[in-house]
C-alpha cells in the first residue's frame, strides 16, 4: 500500500549506538504521511554494519553487513515499539511499507517485508502478483519453504536467488560491474517473469547502501537528495526532504545510493524519467 525507500551516507555512529539514525527516521516519517492510504501492517528493513561480538577485537570486517527486519500487523505504533524493544542500528539503505493485505490476513508473517530463504534480502511489494500461485508451486516443489500466506513472498525467494547468483560473478570478466548493478540484474531478470501490478523495492546484505526498485502497473517516484535519494509509492513519502523528483514508467528498474540513481527498462535498457518538481503545498 505505502512504499518508502532511502539511500543515504554510510552512518558515522557506531553499530551498537541504539539511538537508531536517519535511516529509520527517514522510513518511518515517510510512513507515517503514508498513513492517509490506509493500512493494517506496517514494516521496515535496513542493511546495516554487523555488530563486533562482544570481546572481539575493535572493528568490523569491510563488507560485514546483515539484514535487520521488524514488522509488525496493527498501527505504525506497534512497529515503533517493538523497534524501541529491539533497536536497530543506523544504516546507509532503509525500506518501510504499509500494508493492505490482499492475500492473507493481517498478521505479523505476512507485513511486509518478506526475506530471502538466505536472509540477504528483503523485499516489500504493493500490489498483486497474479500468476504467484505457479511460482509458488514451483518454488514448493524445489523444497523452498514458505513462512506467509502472501503472494509478495514468491518474489523474496526469487530475487534471493536471483542475487546471490548476480551477486556471485560480480568482477568476473562478465560479472555485473559492481553489488548495485548485480542487485539491478536481479530485479530485472525476477520482473520479467512477473505478471499483475507492482511495485517493488528490494535491499541486500551484500549490497550496503543500495536500494533497488521496479514498477509495473504501480506506481514509484524518486526523490532526489543532497548526498542521499529517496523513493516512494507517491511523493508524500519524502515530502519535507527534496522536491527534485523523477517519476518512473512502466516496466522501468531503477537503483539508487546516496549518491547516484540509475534507471533502465526491465531490459535493461538505460532510461531518463521524465522529472518533476513537488509542490509541498500543494501535496501536503
Ligand atoms: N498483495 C500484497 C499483500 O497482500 C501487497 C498488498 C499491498 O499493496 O499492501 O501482502
Amino acid at each position: 500500500c505505502g512504499i518508502v525507500g532511502y539511500a543515504g551516507p554510510r552512518p558515522t555512529v557506531r553499530p551498537s549506538d541504539p539511538a537508531g539514525g536517519e535511516a529509520l527516521a527517514v522510513v518511518l516519517e515517510g510512513l507515517r504521511r503514508l498513513e492517509y492510504r490506509g493500512y493494517d501492517s506496517a514494516g521496515v528493513a535496513l542493511v546495516v554494519e554487523r555488530e563486533v561480538p562482544s570481546g572481539s577485537a575493535d572493528g568490523v570486517p569491510l563488507g560485514a553487513h546483515e539484514l535487520r527486519v521488524s514488522k509488525r500487523a496493527g498501527r505504525l505504533a506497534r512497529l515503533v515499539e517493538a523497534l524501541e524493544a529491539d533497536p536497530v542500528p543506523d544504516a546507509a539503505a532503509a525500506i518501510g511499507h504499509t500494508r493492505w493485505a490482499t492475500h492473507g490476513g493481517p498478521t505479523d508473517a505476512n507485513a511486509h517485508p518478506h526475506t530471502s530463504a538466505d536472509g540477504r534480502l528483503a523485499v516489500i511489494h504493493n500490489g498483486i502478483i497474479e500468476n504467484y500461485a505457479a511460482l509458488k508451486a514451483e518454488l514448493l516443489e524445489q523444497g523452498v519453504v514458505f513462512t506467509s500466506q502472501t503472494d509478495t513472498e514468491v518474489t523474496a525467494h526469487l530475487l534471493g536467488r536471483a542475487a546471490a547468483s548476480h551477486l556471485g560473478r560480480v568482477g568476473q570478466p562478465d560479472g555485473p560491474a559492481d553489488p548495485a548493478t548485480a542487485l539491478a540484474d536481479a530485479m530485472r531478470e525476477v520482473c520479467a517473469g512477473l505478471e499483475g501490478a507492482f511495485t517493488l523495492l528490494a535491499v541486500h546484505a551484500d549490497a550496503p547502501g543500495v536500494v533497488v526498485g521496479a514498477r509495473r502497473n504501480s506506481p514509484l517516484v524518486v526523490g532526489l537528495g543532497e548526498g542521499a535519494n529517496y523513493l516512494g509509492s507517491d511523493v508524500a513519502a519524502f515530502i519535507g526532504r527534496t522536491r527534485s523528483a523523477l517519476e518512473l514508467g512502466q516496466d522501468q528498474v531503477v537503483t539508487i545510493t546516496a549518491t547516484s540513481v540509475d534507471v533502465t527498462g526491465f531490459d535493461g535498457t538505460p532510461v531518463v524519467p521524465r522529472a518533476f518538481t513537488v509542490d509541498w503545498d500543494a501535496a501536503a
